[in-house]
């Protein structure tokens, strides 16, 4: 799965940032989808490369909560090495909508890793429970 994560963050689209991003999210079946971060010359419209690694997998047909696990590696155009990434304050609320807590797996150029859950990553987490029934 570590190749499948540089592999999307080589297809990262960052023309503003030069960061450049890949994830790639495995389901319970097996099956593993990647993204990369997509910018845009709106910034606010830049979508993170874990958000399209999920959405890439829920287009596909795989049901929300049927995931394994997340890896992703973010680092600049031109390093051979930085800091570890985790997801975004963005990234971290949709993966616990759709994925739940589910270890994250942060992944460095240099084959560094770290992985954490991602209900430490957003304690407290708003979700669905939280809302109304729909029957009300
Ligand atoms: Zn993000």
């Amino acid at each position: 799965m570590k190749d499948a994560v540089y592999a999307a963050r080589l297809n990262a689209y960052a023309p503003h940032s030069n960061f450049l991003v890949g994830a790639a999210i495995e389901c319970l079946d097996g099956r593993v989808f990647t993204g990369c971060n997509v910018e845009n010359s709106s910034y606010g419209l830049t979508v993170c490369a874990e958000r399209v690694a999920v959405f890439a997998a829920i287009a596909a047909g795989v049901m929300p909560r049927t995931f394994s696990r997340l890896m992703v590696c973010g680092a600049p155009r031109s390093a051979t090495a930085a800091a570890l990434t985790p997801p975004c304050g963005a990234c971290r609320q949709v993966l616990w909508d759709l994925c739940g807590d589910i270890p994250v797996t942060l992944l460095g150029l240099d084959g560094a890793s770290e992985t954490l859950q991602l209900a430490d990553l957003l304690p407290r987490a708003f979700d669905a429970t939280l809302l109304p029934s729909a029957d009300r």
